[in-house]
């Protein structure tokens, strides 16, 4: 299994090194016959209104959205979960919506970057909690019937899942913990 992690922009570089811990040997896409090369993609955090920008640069938009069509597995963290939602409130004018899960997210919703905060995180049918790291995270404002919400975080979920794709507002890069990248390279 070739698990890549988009990097345009963002923290690529850390979710390489824990999937690296875990054995998984990561590749770094940046072009659209590195897209197609892989089994599983991770988008990482950073900001979604420059990655948007550069994967229409790039030309990697609508091969990334082939592949999200046809089922690609994906884990979207932060800016990658804005990326994939379903409707972003406050985004930028013509920021790329790929819709592949059917969240609405609200851009910063937990406020700006003095607001960063960390909280122990819940995950349905873990046994401990998970060390959660928000920077500048997008709230989840509402998620349909067909999204499995793994977490929230008072009230409001943090970690979701729909088929073949999973979002996280919190960074697991950030965390000295590896079982969110592990659950995903994991996923059936
Ligand atoms: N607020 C950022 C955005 O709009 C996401 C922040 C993050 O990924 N840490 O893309």
């Amino acid at each position: 299994m070739k698990v890549g992690i988009l990097a345009l922009q963002g923290a690529f570089g850390l979710h390489e090194r824990v999937l690296s811990r875990l054995g998984v040997a990561p590749v770094q896409v940046r072009t659209p016959d590195e897209l197609a090369e892989v089994d599983r993609l991770v988008i990482p955090g950073g900001e979604s209104t420059a990655i948007s920008k550069l994967l229409d640069a790039n030309g990697l938009a609508d091969p990334l959205d082939d592949r999200l069509a046809d089922g690609l597995p994906v884990l979207g963290t932060c800016a990658g979960m804005i990326l994939l939602a379903h409707k972003v409130v406050d985004g930028y004018p013509g920021q790329r919506c790929f819709g592949a899960i059917d969240v609405a997210v609200i851009r910063n919703g937990y406020g700006r970057q003095s607001d960063s905060f960390s909280a122990p995180i819940a995950i349905d049918g873990w046994d401990s909690a998970f060390p959660g790291v928000f920077i500048r995270a997008p709230v989840v404002e509402s998620a349909g019937a067909d999204v499995e919400v793994l977490a929230k975080l008072d009230g409001v979920p943090v970690l979701c899942r729909q088929g073949s794709v999973s979002v996280s507002s919190f960074h697991p890069e950030l965390a000295d913990d590896d079982r969110v990248h592990r659950w995903f390279v994991e996923q059936e």
